[in-house]
């Protein structure tokens, strides 16, 4: 049984999907108009692991993320470059992907665009004006009527009056009532418009999502999911806008992800307060950012900073060590790791404790090297299949081990250190220890660590400041 925290509920309950063995997903995607940033990449990430492991445990899943692609900011960034919208949201979503390729995060299912889902969309905003959930302002905009709309603030947990009460004053005073929004705008000049029974004109954020969730879907669906920030007050307009429109209940459970937290001290002294994923894989392996998005549970708030990804370097690294060198071809069948990694993820995707599990295997595969190689690669071969799920160990571990991650390259070539360890053994063969010890000295200066194991001598790059000691234990 697979428990999944809902927001509406503020509880765990157990994963109930409407067809046996089938789940459908949406999630709220990109704004496409920069590039994405390490709280975008978690979302992105995570959605990407939890369908991963649905599919491992048996669903057929049907994960739909949509792209935003009609946006005031998208429109804004046109402006100023003096290109056109589609040029911006071209760029954007080609860097996206490569982004996405970059971290392994697999392509949805479906991709859908909201300036295709025009049609769709104008539909439901008629709707929602027949059932009178709906009007058109003075100036000609459509607002969803929110008093009409009875829960309004279930799912964000507010209540209206003091929703209303807090909400400012818009300087749009064609609405009826501050908590109303926009399903339809006009058009302004130079902004894209399609044309509508209300006018030229493009559509409001929110009705895009049920629009495309619906079209994929259907009314009602399993699985809702997007960042924390959109639970309010977006995934509550397009609850009540769709449930408005439909009469059905609208989503079974919302999932939403927590923040990345910066240490804003240390980031603006460099980048900025946030890192683009660009950024951060010039400096760091992709595995080592998607390891970082598994290392906390998708609520909690994920603490950056720069130390840290060098920390979860090192734990990858173990990871990647006690898949070296065993042959990986077969998997150990039935072990009990795999029960208790699946226990873990059906606890509400609590992917921390998965890591946890993951290491109790690395400990199992190093203590059966000494006793039973054969067997060693065979629980190697699970933890490799598992760690796949949250994206991570799919390189082969003697290129990861030796290519080096951006920022350790030391500019040593592969033939030179090798030369130098033939040196090396060539002195210890002729007990030369001092020469020996030289060689070895010299290579941790360049962060190339030595171990010597059974008569042979491998190598692996390392970051400079953790070359004394080895990590492999
Ligand atoms: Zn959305």
């Amino acid at each position: 049984m697979i428990q999944v925290y809902n927001t509406a509920t503020k509880q765990k309950e157990t994963l109930q999907t409407q067809a046996p063995n089938k789940i459908g997903i949406y999630v709220c995607g990109m704004t496409v108009y920069n590039y994405i940033h390490l709280g975008n990449a978690r979302v992105l990430a995570m959605f990407d692991t939890i369908t991963r492991y649905l599919r491992h445990r048996g669903f057929e899943v049907n994960y739909i993320r949509n792209i935003t692609d009609v946006d005031d900011k998208i429109i804004t960034k046109a402006h100023e470059n003096k290109e056109p919208v589609t040029a911006v949201t071209e760029r954007f979503i080609n860097a996206m992907h490569e982004d996405e390729d970059a971290l392994n995060i697999l392509r949805p299912s479906h991709e859908p665009r909201a300036t295709e889902f025009m049609a769709k969309m104008i539909k439901m905003i008629e709707t929602l004006i027949e059932k009178d959930h709906a009007y058109v302002a003075d100036n000609g905009d459509v607002y969803y009527r929110v008093s009409s709309f009875e829960s309004y603030g279930a799912l964000s947990h507010q209540d209206v009056n003091d929703l209303r009460a807090g909400s400012r004053v818009d300087v749009v005073d064609a609405k009826r009532d501050p908590l109303d929004f926009v399903l339809w705008k006009m058009a302004k000049p130079d902004e894209p418009a399609w044309p509508s029974p209300w006018g030229e004109g493009r559509p409001g954020w929110h009705i895009e999502c049920s629009a495309m969730s619906t079209h994929h879907l259907g009314d009602t669906f399993d699985i809702h999911g997007g960042g924390f920030d959109l639970t309010f007050p977006h995934h509550e307009n397009e609850r009540a806008q769709s449930e408005a429109a439909t009469g059905k209940p609208f989503v079974k459970t919302w999932m939403h992800v927590g923040y990345v937290q910066i240490d804003k001290q240390k980031m603006s002294k460099s980048l900025g307060n946030f890192f683009t994923v660009r950024e951060l894989l010039t400096r760091y392996h992709p595995e080592v950012v998607r390891y970082l998005i598994v290392s906390s549970h998708y609520r909690s708030p994920l603490n950056f900073s720069l130390e840290q990804l060098d920390t979860t370097r090192s734990a990858l690294e173990r990871l990647y060590l006690a898949l070296r060198d065993l042959d990986l071809s077969q998997e150990e069948a039935g072990t009990e790791f795999e029960t208790r990694f699946n226990k873990a993820m059906d606890d509400d995707f609590n992917t921390a404790n998965g890591l946890a599990v993951l290491f109790d295997m690395v400990r199992e595969v190093n203590r059966l090297r000494e006793t039973d190689l054969a067997k060693a690669g065979r629980v190697a071969a699970v933890l490799k299949r598992l760690a796949n799920l949250f994206g991570i160990l799919n390189e082969d571990p003697e290129s990861y081990l030796t290519a080096g991650q951006v920022e350790t390259e030391s500019g040593v070539d592969v033939s030179e250190i090798e030369s130098l360890i033939a040196a090396r053994n060539q002195a210890r063969a002729e007990k030369d220890w001092a020469k020996s010890d030289q060689i070895r000295d010299e290579l941790a200066a360049r962060g190339i660590l030595l171990e010597d194991k059974a008569g042979e001598t491998r190598w692996r790059r390392v970051a400079l400041e953790e070359n004394t000691d080895d990590t492999a234990s």
